[in-house]
């Protein structure tokens, strides 16, 4: 059990922080507001600034100690048109990948399958030129390979563009990039691609010998937008502390209910329950804890990084952050730490919370979403453990299309989710410094992981 020089009286603390979670929610009015009256909130845009605007508000209501709004400029892609067509034939339902430079061509299809190696070396000369039309999902049983590297190797062969089957079914598509964060390469897809539906791209093979045309506007402006961060200082090592936050922008056209609606409320949730147990039950925090929600995780990370260049430089550095993202998913099975040495004190703060949590340690660092900027520094960083995992929840399908609206934020999951991680973050909040194994690895060793693991698939289980 944590233990801080203060007196935590463990069974109040917990009853109170439960209690409050459950009875006290403002979730479903959270999810109205963010969904429904603001809507989508690509970053860079006004919709994004009310975004700023209420959660920053809801954090000073909460009763935090310190509440800002950090701004800085980011590159800021948007499109203005999207045309497409079968040549001869009707119209294509397209959306270009994120971060795809204008492009306005004519030119045959060559299917090019999975994009695997074998099969772009099966077209040959043929594919110089044309549209590549490549399944997303990678090829079954071979080793998977990222679809960014697949689609550099169409674009090395010489293709002109990409028409990227998007793997879900009934006309679904979403929006996709090829970005990669391990890999400087990858800020931009390697050649211009649009998804297209998985009807969409049975059709194209079916026709003898089909040919597209495509005419695709965009622009990368340098936008301002802003991380909120709240603070509730520590009252034994106010110097140390522990960062919980998740992305508050979405993907053009959603309202963002699982992604991340989810992550962004429960980061307002347990920002309130913990401030309002400092208040009414006086059980404060041992380290500072430090709630933020970041512009800009749909355009490469950029507030995540953007935070963790700002507060984390020269050796200072949180003792851990824990990244809410999709937490449309069923109840909160346990947490997932990118670096193993705090697994023992992890799980053992989970024992003590008598829930059947675990600690689980991957064998990657993580690329998919805000952890990874604090990971590819040495950080110790940590998501949870849920969607995408084994029994996934149905609302977890949803994210990067206009179905992820606001019924699937989960009311009582995320009431679960915020009772859960008030109770872990003031533990953890409560080791004693001696307790605490070491602050992450050096950031020299991370740098050498990523740069090993580039080109791989990040197994999620
Ligand atoms: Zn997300």
């Amino acid at each position: 059990m944590a233990d801080a020089t203060h007196v935590i009286d463990w069974d109040a603390a917990d009853r109170w922080l439960f209690g409050e979670a459950w009875t006290g929610d403002r979730i479903a009015e959270h999810a109205r507001q963010l969904c429904d009256v603001i809507g989508p909130r690509w970053s860079g845009t006004e919709a994004e600034w009310r975004t700023i605007e209420y959660v920053r508000d809801q954090l000073r209501a909460a009763g935090l100690d310190e509440v800002e709004v950090e701004e800085f400029d980011m590159a800021c892609w948007s499109f203005s048109r999207a045309a497409a067509s079968i040549v001869g034939g009707p119209a294509l339902d397209v959306l270009p990948f994120i971060r795809c430079p204008s492009f306005a061509v004519e030119a045959d299809v060559v299917d090019v399958g999975h994009g695997t190696t074998r099969e772009i070396a099966a077209v040959g000369e043929r594919l110089a030129g044309a549209v590549a039309l490549m399944t997303m999902a990678a090829e079954p049983f071979t080793t998977p390979v990222p679809h960014a590297y697949r689609l550099r190797d169409v674009a090395t062969a010489g293709a002109t563009a990409a028409a990227v089957i998007d793997p879900k079914s009934g006309e679904r598509r979403e929006y996709h990039s090829a970005h990669d964060a391990r890999d400087p390469d990858f800020v931009s897809p390697p050649l211009p691609c649009v998804t297209i539906t998985r009807e969409a791209g049975a059709r194209l093979r079916r026709l003898p010998q089909p040919r597209l045309c495509f005419d695709v506007v965009t622009a990368v402006e340098t936008k301002r937008t802003a991380n909120v961060h709240g603070v509730l200082h520590g009252r034994d090592w106010p110097e140390e502390d522990l960062v919980l936050g998740g992305h508050h922008d979405t993907v053009y056209g959603t309202p963002g209910g699982n992604d991340n609606g989810s992550g962004t409320i429960a980061t307002l949730e347990t920002a309130r329950v913990l401030a309002g147990l400092r208040r009414e039950n006086g059980a404060a925090p041992g380290r500072t804890l430090r709630f933020v929600t970041y512009a800009a995780e749909e355009q490469g990370f950029q507030g995540s990084f953007e935070f963790v260049r700002r507060h984390y430089g020269a050796g200072r550095r949180p003792r851990l952050a824990i990244n809410l993202d999709e937490l449309s998913a069923g109840h909160m099975k346990g947490i997932v730490l990118g670096f193993d040495h705090l697994r023992s004190l992890v799980q053992g703060q989970l024992d003590s919370m008598g829930d059947g949590l675990q600690c689980h340690v991957m064998s990657q660092l993580d690329n998919s979403s805000d952890h990874f900027p604090y990971l590819a520094d040495g950080i110790d960083a940590a998501h949870l453990w849920r969607w995408r995992f084994r029994g996934r929840h149905a609302d977890s399908d949803y994210h990067h299309e206009s179905p992820d609206s606001a019924d699937k934020v989960n009311v009582r999951e995320l009431k679960e989710y915020s009772g859960q991680l008030s109770r872990l973050l003031l533990r953890l909040s409560c080791v004693l410094p001696e307790d605490w194994p070491r602050l992450g690895v050096a950031t020299e060793e991370a740098q050498r992981r990523v740069n090993a693991e580039r080109g791989s698939v990040v197994r999620v289980y």
